[in-house]
């Protein structure tokens, strides 16, 4: 059975003193939620502080949205894995759509960084998906073996266990545009079946793969109940601490 795992990726925004009064808000919510793996994944600037604030709390873990790949160095503006995993960080996005499109990453950088963020146990989040014009030229599955093959190269089957994948295909990222539940399986259930070859098949079971891509309260339960769907990655969504937790409760009710 897979713990589900459902992850705020704030983006660029909330600053320190939002994030501060967003968790007072969301504590109370969330507080005997221990049926779902809850990751806020704030801006570098507010992990030290909401690090503190977590820090008793069993159930919430922190991410960070990027990262450097070397351990220090002459990189001006760039942070490491260590000094993330030193601010109690846990879990850590690597290719999200936004860095592959706006920032130019590759499959190539995200396994190097997927690398370097298991030396610093961190553990990655791994994101992958097509855009419009791939899913209509049919070239999904292409694409996505594409992109685990080079994010997850010379990783074995122990190592993966450790990655969470998450898939958001781009037309659906802050789009308002859901993938439809089969849609969503159909991708999620060959990524499983690529992991398996990459890995092995008792790995591939173990491992979690999040959707991601305009999840709201009144779709997250249709999303999550998909059999291949292990969690969300909610952009837009997770701004609202009602909102996020809503999610986080439609999910866990269906473990019970
Ligand atoms: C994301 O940024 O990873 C995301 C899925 O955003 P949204 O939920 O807004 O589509």
């Amino acid at each position: 059975m897979r713990k589900p795992i459902i992850a705020a990726n704030w983006k660029m925004h909330m600053t320190l003193s939002e994030s501060a009064s967003y968790l007072d808000s969301f504590l109370v919510e969330v507080a005997d939620e221990n049926r779902v793996e809850i990751v806020l994944i704030p801006p570098f600037t507010a992990l030290s502080k909401l690090g503190d604030l977590l820090s008793d709390i069993q159930n919430i873990k922190l991410g960070a949205q990027n990262m450097h790949p070397k351990t220090s160095g002459a990189f001006t503006g760039e942070i490491s894995p260590f000094m993330l995993r030193e601010l109690y960080v846990r879990y850590v996005v690597l290719g999200h759509s936004e860095r592959r499109t706006l920032f130019g990453e590759s499959d190539e950088t995200v396994n190097q960084k997927a690398h370097a963020a298991m030396e610093a146990t961190l553990r990655p989040i791994v994101c992958i998906g097509e855009t419009l014009e791939q899913r209509d030229a049919g070239a999904v599955e292409e694409v996505l073996e594409t992109q685990l093959r080079g994010s997850l190269a010379g990783f074995d089957s122990d190592a993966l266990e450790n990655l969470v994948i998450a898939y958001e295909p781009v037309w659906a990222i802050g789009t308002g545009r859901t993938a439809t539940p089969d849609q969503a399986q159909e991708a999620h259930a060959f990524i499983r079946k690529t992991l398996a070859v990459l890995g092995s098949e008792a790995s591939a079971e173990r491992i979690r793969i999040q959707y991601g891509g305009s999840v709201k309260p009144d779709n997250a339960e249709s999303l999550m109940s998909q059999p291949d769907i292990d969690g969300a990655l909610v952009g837009g969504a997770s701004l609202d601490p009602h909102a996020f937790s809503d999610i986080i409760k439609a999910t866990s009710k269906l473990t019970q």
